[in-house]
């Protein structure tokens, strides 16, 4: 598989006027196209500032990141980001919304409509296009939300704490239902979360940082070797106790 991303030798320093905090040293690497990559590391060892300078909307201090070879500076369309709060415009209806995106970034074509409609039909939506955020479940929300990214045709798509303000059952079936659609629409995503069980489901590799300044400490493979797998079913293998104990001992080391 080819190298879509790499991040190079980046470092951050945040400067105020009474202290500097070096937020990130020398991070370094690869992800590949469709790959599904987790960040985990201690809070505040520079996981959300790693995504912000991804997708350009942070400056890094040095360093470089390359998508698809080509270095990026600044702001790219290239990356579709999604946080915590979904976002959703509550004056929109559901077709409405997952347009909102498109119409940011320039005029909407009626490829991009029929691609939006094709998401939504695929993903169980259509019939409730014309409903208002406030009539969904938070799934729905998210599936929206998510479609909404999508139609922007990102070449990464970078996920911070996308599910922690989900209740427990919910974020399990939303973790489900998104990592299918993006399986489906191979798309390479890197998601932060502080849920080591939420990163070893969804995730081919696992990232982790140490405590600031965040460094690579270490990167995990996951596999699970199921066929058709899903979060859930890997919630349920016995693979996935021993890449939680080690994951854990792991963050535990820093504390
Ligand atoms: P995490 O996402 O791992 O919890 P963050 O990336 O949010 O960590 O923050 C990393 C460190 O940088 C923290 O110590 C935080 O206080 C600091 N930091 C984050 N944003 C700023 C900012 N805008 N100005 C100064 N310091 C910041």
């Amino acid at each position: 598989m080819e190298t879509i991303l790499e991040v190079k030798n980046v470092s951050k320093k945040y400067q105020s006027k009474e202290n500097e905090v070096l937020a990130l040293e020398n991070i370094n690497f690869r992800v590949k196209k469709g790959e599904f990559i987790a960040i985990i590391g201690p809070s505040g060892c520079g996981k959300s500032t790693l995504l912000s300078i991804i997708s350009g909307l942070e400056k890094k201090t040095s360093g470089e990141i390359y998508i698809e070879n080509q270095k990026v500076e600044g702001g790219t369309s290239q990356i579709g980001y999604m946080l915590q709060k979904d976002c959703l415009l509550d004056w929109r209806n559901v077709w409405s919304n997952t347009l909102f995106g498109l119409e940011v970034k320039g005029k909407v074509t009626k490829e991009d409509k029929e691609y939006v409609e094709k998401l939504l039909k695929k993903y169980n939506l259509y019939e409730f296009k014309n409903k208002y955020p406030s009539e969904l479940s938070g799934g729905m929300r998210q599936r929206v939300a998510l479609i909404r990214t999508l139609a922007t045709k990102p070449k990464i798509l970078l996920l911070d704490e996308a599910f922690s303000a989900l209740d427990y059952q919910t974020r399990i079936m939303v973790t489900n239902d998104i990592y299918n659609i993006l399986r489906k629409e191979n798309i390479t995503t890197i998601m932060v979360t502080h849920d080591i069980s939420e990163a070893i489901s969804m995730s081919d590799r696992v990232l982790v940082l140490s405590k600031r300044p965040g460094t690579v400490k270490d990167i995990h493979k996951i596999d699970f070797e199921i066929e058709n797998r899903t979060p859930i079913n890997c919630r349920e293998s016995p693979k996935f106790s021993k890449y939680f104990n080690t994951l854990w001992k792991e963050l535990g080391v820093d504390e």
